[in-house]
Formats: structure tokens, sequence, C-alpha cells
């Protein structure tokens, strides 16, 4: 067991932890920002080492290549859960070959032994256990339960280590190496199995001089770290919709929807985007997939009774890339598409509709609105942009993670850029709001060129694109259902929504 040198809480932790207050705690996992800082802390306390088995951690992928390791594990130790004293970082649950890992922390899970156990404390731990020549790891006393055990409980004897720790020594033996050869004098980080080599030649690993390195050799390996400003008003910790009242605001009435765009606080509207994308859960962190493995099925669903859900499907389901009405294409990579981290924490995030990718390779993400019935419009335009421009504070906030998953299964290269927010529907949508009956209108006003004005200044505050468009041929008649799910015969055309289109379209007095 290689263990961890003396720790130092992050700045951020401990004021994340002193909120603490009658009406909220500390929870884990932990927020965006705090986990870099908690992660960043570890991994100089550790040299850059898995802290059982001792191995050089692989940064990039959160929870497959490595993870947050509660040495006493949450399920039996919640009050322990946040408490970085026991917090450590292991190998992850995914070898390098991607295949499910059988050692460490994923090997320990939840067991745990507190009357028999090695505290994994730099170098005492590791005193508790010598290294035979075949690689085998033992107590170093005869005897000794707690490291016997702990050899078991972290399965540090499987075949790969043991080989492993069998051509460190041997090479050791055969070289004379020195202590300094498992150091890197530049990052200050350690080789792996320093811990292996300490042991057979009777040193220690040197305590660490300075933490500057982590600036130059770790800045750019957490993902997400460097473009993710740390948040500076700490009262946004937690994703909570109540946090957000204009993103989610979600009644939109009809009548004087003009005054009620016109009414939106911009400024404000702009502050919680930024929050949001600060406070944004990840997946990743979490261990858990963007690209969910959908099929294009929808079971339990009703194909007599259509919904924006078959649509999405629909559209996915084309596989075809659509000609952009400004040139070049997108294609529809994902439906559904998930930004929950936790589903207990951040429940009311939703799913967004369908997440796409243009020939440029920025992101898009289309909320996607159909008019059910003739007799209802369905939800306003207004209600989708804001829909529309939560998921892309989240998506922009995960984009390294997502691109690295639509690298590995789309083999397509996703810029940082912002994504596109695109408000899409059938024409028949888009006519319900557009073409209003007079005595409608009149109650509703003239909301589209307030629309678009939002939409202009949102672009210019925020670095987004906001589109609006419409779908020729993708009405919810137009989708047929076939083997699994639904269908659409061919592809839709998309056509723009022209933003002078409001003031130039003859829809009877208005009154505002
Ligand atoms: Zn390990």
């Amino acid at each position: 067991m290689r263990g961890c040198h003396a720790k130092e809480m992050p700045r951020e932790l401990e004021d994340w932890l002193a909120l603490e207050s009658e009406d909220w705690s500390p929870y884990y996992p932990f927020p965006g920002n705090i986990r870099q800082a908690v992660v960043g802390a570890l991994h100089i306390a550790q040299r850059g080492l898995c802290v059982y088995c001792g191995c050089r951690l692989d940064m990039r992928r959160p929870g497959k290549s490595y993870h947050i390791e509660h040495f006493r594990p949450q399920l039996r130790f919640e009050e322990l859960s946040t408490d970085f004293a026991n917090l450590f970082l292991s190998c992850g649950q995914e070898t390098r070959d991607g295949n499910v890992a059988e050692t460490c922390g994923t090997a320990k899970d939840n067991d745990f032994n507190e009357h028999c156990h090695v505290e994994p404390e730099y170098p005492q731990c590791t005193g508790r256990f010598r290294f035979l020549l075949n690689g085998n790891a033992a107590p170093h006393e005869v005897g000794d339960m707690a490291a016997e055990t702990m050899i078991a409980l972290l399965n540090l004897n499987h075949g790969e280590l043991r080989k492993d720790r069998e051509e460190l020594l041997f090479a050791i033996d055969a070289e004379s190496l020195d202590i300094t050869d498992f150091i890197d004098p530049a990052s200050g980080l350690a080789q792996g199995y320093a811990h292996v080599a300490c042991s057979r030649l009777d040193g220690v690993i040197p305590k660490m001089e300075s933490t500057a390195y982590l600036v130059h050799e770790i800045g750019g390996a957490f993902p997400g770290d460097s473009e993710r400003e740390l948040v500076e008003d700490c009262s946004v910790i937690e994703f909570s919709s109540r946090q957000f009242p204009i993103l989610f605001r979600e009644r939109w009435k009809t009548t004087c929807l003009a005054k009620q765009i016109q009414g939106i606080d911009v400024n404000g509207l702009c502050a919680e985007f930024d929050k949001l994308r600060n406070a944004a859960p990840s997946r990743s962190a979490a261990g858990k997939r963007y690209f969910v493995g959908h099929d294009g099925s929808l079971q339990a669903k009703d194909p007599d009774r259509p919904s924006e859900e078959h649509l999405a499907i629909a559209l996915w389901n084309l596989k075809k890339r659509l000609p952009r009405p400004g040139g070049g294409w997108e294609l529809v990579l994902d439906y559904q598409f998930p930004l929950q981290g936790s589903a207990r924490a951040d429940r009311g995030l939703g799913k967004v509709d369908l997440l796409g990718a243009t020939d440029q390779g920025r992101l898009v993400v289309v909320e996607l609105k159909v008019r059910r019935a003739r007799s209802s419009r369905g939800d306003a335009p207004v209600l989708a942009l804001m829909e529309g421009l939560r998921y892309a504070a989240v998506v922009h906030a995960n984009d390294r993670d997502i691109a690295a998953e639509a690298r590995t299964r789309f083999d397509i290269e996703v810029s940082d850029e912002p994504p596109i927010v695109q408000v899409l529907g059938p024409e028949s949508w888009w006519d319900g709001w557009r073409d209003m009956s007079a005595s409608t209108r009149r109650a509703a006003g003239q909301w589209e060129p307030r629309f678009f004005e939002l939409s202009a200044r949102l672009e210019a505050r925020l670095g987004i694109v906001i589109e609006c468009l419409s779908l020729e041929g993708a009405e919810l008649e137009d989708i047929t259902w076939r083997a699994h799910g639904p269908r659409l015969g061919h592809a839709p055309k998309m056509h723009m929504i022209h933003r002078a289109e409001g003031n130039a379209r003859d829809v009877g007095p208005a009154t505002g």
C-alpha cells in the first residue's frame, strides 16, 4: 500500500464546508470547482500516484481512469463523505484497455473493517508491507492481519500489479537505481511504484518543496479545470432551479407575451447563465457517460399519440447530415441527452431534446417544440429559448468531457466554442405563435421583435449563437412507426425564422 503524504486542505473546500448551516449541509459528489480543488490537493499529496497500488494516475478520465476514493466508504460512514481526511485518489473503474478495474478502490468498494485495516499514511503504511522478488506484496511482519486484509481487500497481488513490481525489482537490483530516479525533478511527481523502489532501497520519497508545478503540469490535465473559473459567489454551490428564477421560469402566458419578454432582466439572465455554467453538474465526475447508447426505440410509449420525443427520435433515426439554412450541415448525435450528475441532487435540470454537431464541429443544443393539437399552440418560443440556454450552460461547462466521448463514439472533433442554441419546431408550431387570431394577437402583443431583440442581446453578451429554425416535412402526422420506433420518410428541410419577420408579417393591430 502506497499511502498519502500529509495533506493540505484546499481553501475552496474549507470555505465551502464553512457554509454549513441549519438549512444546508455539505454533500458529496462535490460541485465542480470544489472537486477540482480537492483533486488538485490530493494529487500533490500523493505525488501523482494511486493511494493503494502506487501506479501513476491517469488524470484524463475522471471516474474511469481515476476517482476520489473514500477510505471509509460513504455508504457506511456518511458523515465522512466530505471529510478531507477520508479522501484520496485511487485508480478508476476502468483499466487502460477499457475493462472493469479489478484492484484498488474499485475492488474495495464498500468493504472496510474498522478493527482490521492500515491507514493510508505514507511512509508508515508502506512500512507494513514488503515486496518479494516475484513481485508479490506480503505483510512485513508475519501475522500482521491488518496488512494481510488490505492486500486481499485491494487485490494488491493482482497479476498485472505483481508483474509490474517483479520487473521493477529486477531492474533495481540489476542497475542500482537511486531513489531520485523515481522522482521527476521538474514536476515533483513520483514515478509509478516509487514506494516499491523505496522499500527495496530503504529510502523515502522526499517531501515536495513546491506546488508550483500544478499550474504547468496539471493545469491542463484536469478536464474542465482551466476553462472553469472558480465561482466567486459561493451562494451557488448546489444545483437548484430555484436559484435561477429567470432561466427556469416555466410560466409564460400568451396574454401580454410581448410585455413579459420585454420585461426580462437581461443582466440578471446573463448572470444566471454564468452561475449555472459554474455550478453545472458533471456526469463524468459521477462516473457516468453523456452518450448513454440510445437505440432509437421507445418502449411503453403509445405510437398513436406522437409527441416531441417521437419527433426527436425520428430525426435522430434519419442518421443524415441535414443541410443548414446558412450553409454547411448538422448531424443529430443523440436525443434525450442527459445532464444530471446525481439524479438526487440535479433534479429539475432535464435532458436535452437533441444534441447535434455542425460541419464546423460546433455543438448544437436543440430545444424541440411541437403543436400537439390544433387547438393548442404548445410551449412559447421564449420558454424554448430559456430551456435551450439552460442546457447550453451545462453542455458548455462539460464540453471537454462531451468532446472526448464524441471522439471515441462518433469519430468527430467537437470544438470548445459555446454551443449553438437552436429553437426548432415544425412549421405548424411556429405558425401557431405567429399567425394568431386577431383577438389573441391583441392580447399577446408583437412579441416577435422583443424576442429577437432579446436573442441578439444574449448572443452579444454570452458569445453564444441562437437559431430559430422551422422544419418542413416533420409534422407529427409525418411520423410513421416502423420496427422499434418512430421514423420520418424523408429528411425535413430546415428554414431560418428571420428576425425581421415579426415586423414584416401582417398580423393585425397590436396593443402590446
Ligand atoms: Zn491503484
